[in-house]
């Protein structure tokens, strides 16, 4: 802890709901009504901001969906293709983290970027979390040094990916900290921030933060994670104006989910709705294989279906990628060239 003061974001988030009862209650649901589980590993973790965007008394709402952990997760993995598995771990570690990381937090997968895991907390536990598997505890804190270490001596990195966890559960002093270090780096043009918190706590995007970001030389770029237009609302937007104002590109990327966002009206609408607030959608992602996460897998038939519906609806620049990320890969793949469905 830096600073024994506690920003409203702060005591937003120790507000957040952490046990299943009150949040039934406030959604007038009951746990009947759903295949709720009631003591998983990968505990309930949902910020009253978003648990306010969910429809009362819906137990299909979209948003619910994405963080309530159901007795579904605990199914043994169906269907596995071979292609997915990298080796026993690849439930685990879909994706190859273990194998991309070059210092304790630092992954490099891809020419030109590397990221950073800053911290293994969040704001919001994701039931379809990818990372969900990933030895955070380990990556994160003072070992952030032999991350630093690794881009100051590889000139050919350009920009720098902030992740996690999620890199806005810093507070501001730690995170100016680490901008210090990274604006120190003559080699780096662009500092990439991936975050769930403006949509989890809007009141994340303190003056503080907005002077620090308006003072970086590197040109940043933050990159919200919604996944369904009713996360887009009034708080969000304001947090986004704000952004905008101090030159911050603004981008969207989703992950496709059964029954959250697995249709071509919704997916229209988040993409129009984010348009209408600055920002660009940049990724669609196809699900990664990760152990408890599986029963929201849409099929690559059905993905490259809704997507060339949303190409046949939309300027082009209102289709987000849809990709699948390949463990080994040189970068996320398109799903038409990588599906064999
Ligand atoms: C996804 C990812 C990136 C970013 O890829 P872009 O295509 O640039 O968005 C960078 N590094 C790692 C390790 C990643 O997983
Ligand atoms: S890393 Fe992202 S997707 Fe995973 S739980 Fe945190 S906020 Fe959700």
């Amino acid at each position: 802890m830096s600073s024994p003061f506690r920003a409203p974001w702060q005591a937003a988030l120790s507000g957040a709901f952490r046990q299943l009862p009150p949040l039934l209650e406030f959604l007038e649901l009951e746990a009947a009504q759903l295949p709720v589980d009631l003591d998983s590993s990968f505990p309930l973790m949902v910020p009253r901001a978003f648990a306010a965007k969910m429809r009362k008394g819906d137990p299909r709402d979209p948003l619910l969906l994405q963080v309530l952990p159901t007795l579904t997760e605990r199914l043994p993995a169906p269907g596995l293709h071979s292609r997915d598995l990298t080796g026993a771990d690849g439930l685990i570690d879909p994706v190859g983290d273990l194998e991309a990381t070059r210092a304790p937090g630092l992954l490099q997968k891809y020419a030109g970027r590397a990221l950073l895991i800053t911290t293994g907390a969040c704001a919001v536990h994701c039931r379809y979390c990818f990372r969900r598997h990933f030895p955070y505890a380990e990556a994160a804190g003072d070992r952030l040094r032999q991350g630093l270490a690794w881009i100051r001596e590889d000139p050919s990195l350009l920009e720098v990916i902030l992740s996690g966890g999620d890199p806005l559960m810093l507070d501001d002093q730690a995170l100016g900290l680490l901008l210090n270090e990274l604006e120190a780096i003559a080699h780096l043009r662009r500092l990439r921030i991936h975050t769930r918190l403006p949509l989890m706590l809007p009141s994340r995007i303190t003056t503080g933060l907005l002077e620090r970001l308006d003072r970086t030389p590197l040109q940043a770029v933050m990159v919200i994670h919604a996944n369904h237009p009713r996360e887009l609302d009034a708080a969000l937007s304001d947090a986004l104006v704000a952004l905008r104002q101090i030159g911050v590109q603004l981008m969207n990327q989703s992950v496709l989910l059964k029954g959250i966002n697995d249709d071509v009206a919704v997916l229209m609408e988040l993409s129009e709705r984010l348009f209408a607030m600055d920002v660009m959608p940049y990724y669609l992602h196809q699900l990664d294989h990760v152990q408890g996460a599986l029963h929201f897998e849409v099929p690559d038939h059905r993905a490259l279906e809704l997507h060339r519906a949303l190409e046949a609806h939309l300027p082009g620049y209102l289709v987000p990628r849809l990709v699948r990320e390949i463990a080994g890969a040189d970068s996320k793949r398109p799903l038409a060239e990588v599906t064999k469905a």
